[in-house]
């Protein structure tokens, strides 16, 4: 179970955080590729190796890295090189305005005095954002700022799982939370490289080598089979295949249901768990895992999330966990709170 929030070292949550930091960096130092750009604390040169991994295989961009550094040691040396000197040392790898805005930025940095040692700063330069911000200013500054590049989100995606498209903007929210909320902040750069390791050589896009993963105990894709059905890149899975989110709202051993009116065309007066959008107040503090549920010829991907209520909203209503057995309840609520009930066993063993 993910801890969307604030993780506390002794609750479930917290105890999954640390065993997914403690499991990845302790790969990390074992399985590390060795590459140039890990070798130096430079953040110039950890700059130029962050730009140049933008759209550039890592093999690809090995020689030229080299040969970049060698003609251009320093920010100074970029900031002074002659076009044609830099667009000629970029010949090859494309994407030429990343070359035009590093020596931007080089002549920036020197007009200012000094490279940038913060987020913000950084953030500033001519060609760098969010993720290159982040990348630089944890790994050469050592701050905590998490990083969701392609690898990273494709990770994350499992491990919490998320279902929704990976491309929308609310999907990227949720990722950078959990992002900041996994983050090591006594290693930022260190686990922001390890995740991003875990993307590039184990949980690949296709066929994620699970069986080597350190992570694989915490990973909930992993635990329900549907590791090479994540991240979902589209609106939806597929066109008969949906997803769907149920909540399990608990408080003092009753949970919060509806019950279906008695003119609903299907399973008329049973006993329900909310959705999302039933409950828009709700908040939402955990993943507890994910199943399937096939309705006629619509298969339902299910996520259930333990959520919060202020109060007892219209229409619903606390029913004791006991009496559960004796009332006709969905098989798809049924289902949700078996999983929600494993969940919860398995975040305190
Ligand atoms: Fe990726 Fe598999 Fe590891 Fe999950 S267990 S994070 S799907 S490699």
């Amino acid at each position: 179970m993910v801890h969307q929030g604030r993780d506390g070292e002794l609750s479930p949550a917290g105890a999954r955080t640390a065993g997914i930091r403690r499991r990845l960096l302790a790969w990390y130092r074992k399985h590390k590729r060795d590459l140039p750009w890990r070798r130096t604390e430079d953040p110039y040169r950890i700059w130029v190796s962050e730009i140049m991994l933008q759209q550039t295989r890592v093999a690809a961009a090995l020689p030229y890295y080299a040969r970049f550094l060698a003609r251009f040691p320093d920010v100074q040396a970029l900031a002074e090189a002659a076009e044609q000197d830099l667009l000629a040392a970029w010949a090859g790898l494309g994407y030429y305005s990343r070359a035009r805005n590093l020596q931007k930025a080089a002549k920036n940095i020197v007009e200012r005095g000094g490279f940038p040692r913060d987020h913000s700063s950084l953030r500033e330069l001519p060609g760098v954002g969010d993720y290159t911000a982040a990348a630089v200013s944890s790994i050469a500054f050592g701050l905590p700022h998490a990083v969701l590049d392609g690898n990273v989100a494709r990770v994350l995606s499992r491990v919490a799982p998320e279902l929704g498209d990976i491309k929308s903007e609310a999907v990227r929210k949720r990722l950078r939370a959990l992002a900041e909320v996994l983050l090591d902040r006594r290693r930022p750069g260190e686990f922001n490289q390890a995740l991003m390791e875990l993307g590039a050589t184990v949980c690949v896009p296709k066929r994620p080598l699970c069986e080597r993963c350190p992570v694989r105990l915490y990973c909930e894709a992993r635990k329900q089979g549907l590791e090479n059905q994540l991240p979902v890149r589209g609106p939806r899975p597929s066109a008969d295949q949906r997803a769907k989110r149920l909540l399990v709202v608990e408080k003092a051993g009753k949970v919060l249901f509806w019950q279906r009116p008695a003119e609903s065309p299907r399973l008329a007066k049973f006993w329900e768990l909310p959705e999302p959008e039933q409950l828009p107040t709700a908040q939402v503090t955990d993943y507890a895992g994910i199943f399937r549920h096939t309705i006629v010829n619509t298969t339902y991907l299910v996520e259930v999330c333990r959520a919060t209520v202020g109060s007892r909203p219209d229409g619903f209503h606390w029913v004791a966990k006991a009496s559960l057995r004796v009332l006709p309840v969905s098989t798809t609520a049924k289902k949700a709170l078996a999983l929600y009930d494993r969940s919860l066993r398995n975040n305190t063993t």
